[in-house]
């Protein structure tokens, strides 16, 4: 599947952190190139694609961002090139060229009229932190204006009820004519009667009133890879803001917000945690059982350790949404002095008071003697 897709920054030959302008002149350069117009190379079109799909992945920053954290994967089910959102290619071609022809009748430049697709939704999602580390399927409620199932989105109540509208004989768009002090200004427009479809509808939708869309209160999976980490994005496709006659839906983002823990904290892919030992076993060295996402894990702390050191328990931390190896936990030992002893235990402490008050150098001593 999404293996055998060259990297999108390695087709448009740019770096990771190419700037909008960046990509934009390499898109153009690499699109004159292939353009099959222009390039009779067997492989041209398939290249000519490639370059489209990685354009319109990474000139659209929040595409951009999840192709960033998910790579192709994230990208599935993205529609690949689509010309509803992108202008097709008139508008691409019509900019290249100043739109002024020479590349051979691209040069109308019309009112949008065809279906248009909706807008994108954005909206945030909390999730629980042990439900980021090992991901899950979360269902979600939501309000989306859906194609109705009665007409289909034409806004008809039966097919035979959508006829060539009359006003532009289906065309779309109208031409109006303007006396102006300079002369007669010819304006090509929007057909005002059928909104530049081309069809009007004799009776309406029982079940839209001729919308084509019904509001639906809807259930959605959302999986939730494991790895997630605040501030990305996961995108279900088709639950955005309407589309316009009959286009399709925008796309919902998901911003996911991962709750804390009361004691791990997420690090990109490392978890820490922050463990109290008592100054005997940081002194002498001692075996725990450390707590973990995934279970207690035994840690060898060795003798002298100082309070703040950080041991690493490899590949206990969080799975890498790229691919890449398994995140650590990291422990910071705090070492606690005891402030409830045993009268026993006392003793043997005044007893190690009194053998580094005999003439050994004290850890105090040796901070007096470098002042
Ligand atoms: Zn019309
Ligand atoms: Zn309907």
């Amino acid at each position: 599947m999404a293996s055998n897709k060259r990297d999108y920054y390695e087709v448009l030959g740019i770096a990771k952190n190419a700037s909008a302008d960046e990509i934009k002149r390499a898109y153009r350069k690499l699109a004159k190139k292939y353009h099959p117009d222009m390039n009779k190379a067997a492989d041209a079109e398939e290249k000519f694609k490639e370059v489209q799909s990685a354009y319109e992945v990474l000139s659209d920053s929040k595409k951009r961002q999840t192709y960033d954290q998910f790579g192709h994967s994230g990208m599935e089910g993205a529609g690949g090139f689509q010309s509803a959102d992108f202008g097709g290619f008139e508008d691409i071609f019509g900019s290249f060229f100043g739109g002024g022809g020479g590349f051979g009748g691209f040069n109308q430049r019309r009112p949008q009229t065809g279906p248009m697709r909706g807008q994108d939704r954005f909206m945030r999602m909390q999730v629980d932190f042990m439900d980021a580390i090992f991901g899950k399927t979360e269902s979600i409620n939501l309000t989306v204006d859906e194609q109705c199932s009665k007409c289909n989105g034409s806004g008809a109540n039966s097919p035979s009820d959508v006829v060539t509208c009359h006003t532009c004989n289906g065309q779309g768009q109208v031409l109006t004519q303007q006396n102006t002090p300079f002369g007669i200004i010819q304006n090509q427009t929007v057909c005002p009667t059928c909104h530049g479809s081309g069809e009007e509808i004799k009776v309406k939708c029982t079940k839209c009133h001729g919308e084509g869309y019904e509001t639906k209160r809807v259930k959605v999976d959302v999986k939730i890879p494991a790895g997630i980490n605040t501030g990305q994005q996961l995108r279900v496709e088709g639950k955005g803001e309407r589309g316009q006659r009959g286009g399709p839906n925008g796309d919902l983002y998901l911003e996911i917000i991962v709750s804390n823990h009361k004691y791990f904290v997420r690090d990109g892919k490392n978890i820490m945690l922050e463990i109290p030992i008592s100054a005997v076993n940081a002194t002498l060295g001692v075996s725990i059982d450390v707590p973990t996402v995934h279970g207690d894990v035994e840690l060898k702390i060795p003798a002298g350790t100082q309070s703040g050191s950080r041991l690493r328990l490899r590949s206990k931390g969080v799975k890498d949404l790229r691919g890449g190896t398994m995140g650590d936990q990291i422990v910071q030992v705090k070492v606690l002095v005891d402030d409830k002893m045993s009268k026993d235990e006392k003793k043997l402490y005044e007893e190690l008071q009194k053998l580094e008050s005999k003439g050994k150098n004290s850890i105090y001593d040796q901070f007096r003697k470098s002042l």
